[in-house]
């Protein structure tokens, strides 16, 4: 199994900071920057017409865009100017976002406000400034990895949190605001709008299966073939039978789990190569690093657990060099999607890319 030492420290605001070693190294390094007080938590309203929670995060309209490289605050600290991380190296580190979306409760805003509750994170993927998920060395994807299912399980633990989501965007056209190759973790106070829906579908099909839905698509796409991108001995890439975005993969493990946490070591230690491989097939296409999402779709903390199974969703908006595929009408206001290209075509194009 993989080793990775966790430690825990403290910024400069009180936040929390986790540095994943795959050595057992001493991390000391001390936050020196002046203290400020963190932002007030934000709160929610519901959208009266679909009972769907919108976060008020108007704090966030002051956050960092595109810093040039001697300002990235998630760069190691290695001069005067004190970064997020006061080491200078790390390895993988996680820290609690300085402006988040959704944060602790807290008795200091007004007591009709319904609070923002929960907690965002952001997951720093290597202290070197360039790169991505996909471009990281397997052994170092696999500390991410390990950094994932830690903070899922940690967080899975607060009272506040019904679920937590794991994600990276890659490109400024999905709205990156901060180049150095990192993602965030969203856990938020209720079950996310597109995870309801997932939900109620997955539950329906156990009810007349007895079987979790994402082991019947898994099931469909090894009978079909035809959509399938890679595969190893824990994993499956596939092209999604109803694609909504051009390019579309979801990686889902073989054998049906509820989230990152629930991942044994063995199926762990698999992931990592079928991502990178999923991810040059994504850039192969048409030879240029695709701007992406990629997203954990997790089991809510409390609920369908046995229902709902894990699963890495990377959409891509780009539809040609030069053209993105814009969310236009019918997919902004109506919510359903229109799709030019067939997924059968998508997934032969990212089989047929030269690794
Ligand atoms: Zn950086």
């Amino acid at each position: 199994m993989t080793f990775v030492k966790r430690t825990e420290l403290q910024m400069f605001d009180g936040r929390q900071i986790f540095y994943y070693d795959r050595e057992p190294v001493e991390r000391t390094a001390v936050d020196i920057r002046p203290f400020e007080p963190r932002p007030l938590p934000g709160d929610m309203r519901q959208d009266l017409l679909t009972g769907e929670w919108i976060a008020m995060a108007a704090h966030r309209q002051g956050r960092a865009f595109l810093p040039p490289k001697e300002f990235c605050p998630l760069c190691p600290t290695k001069s005067d100017f004190g970064t997020e991380i006061a080491d200078s190296t790390f390895e993988v580190v996680v820290f609690e976002n300085r402006s988040p979306s959704f944060s602790a409760p807290s008795d200091q805003l007004p007591p009709e406000t319904i609070q923002a509750s929960g907690r965002c994170e952001v997951v720093v993927f290597s202290d070197h400034h360039e790169g991505s998920f996909g471009s990281l060395e397997i052994a170092q994807m696999r500390t991410v990895l390990a950094a994932w299912i830690d903070r899922t399980r940690e967080i899975s633990k607060l009272p506040y949190v019904e679920q937590v989501f794991v994600f990276e965007n890659r490109g400024e056209e999905v709205g990156v605001t901060l180049n150095h190759p990192h993602g965030q973790i969203y856990s938020y106070p209720f079950i996310t709008p597109r995870t309801t829906k997932m939900f109620s579908v997955a539950q329906a099909h156990f009810d007349e299966t007895g079987v979790p839905l994402i082991t019947s698509v898994i099931e469909r796409e090894f009978k079909d073939q035809v959509r399938i991108v890679a595969e190893n001995e824990h994993w499956i890439s596939y092209v999604p039978f109803a694609a909504r975005y051009p390019y579309e993969i979801h990686t889902a493990p073989k054998k049906f789990v509820p989230d990152l946490a629930a991942l044994s070591d063995e199926v762990a230690d698999a992931f990592p190569s079928i991502a990178k491989e999923v991810l040059l097939r994504l850039d192969g296409v048409f030879g240029i690093p695709m701007a992406y999402i990629a997203a954990w779709h997790q089991a809510p903390v409390r609920t369908g657990r046995d229902v709902l199974g894990l699963h890495w969703q990377i959409t891509s908006i780009r539809r040609a060099p030069g053209k993105l595929k814009y969310l236009a009408g019918s997919e902004s206001a109506m919510g359903a999607f229109i799709m030019d290209v067939k997924p059968e075509q998508s997934a032969q194009q990212l089989r047929d890319v030269q690794l």
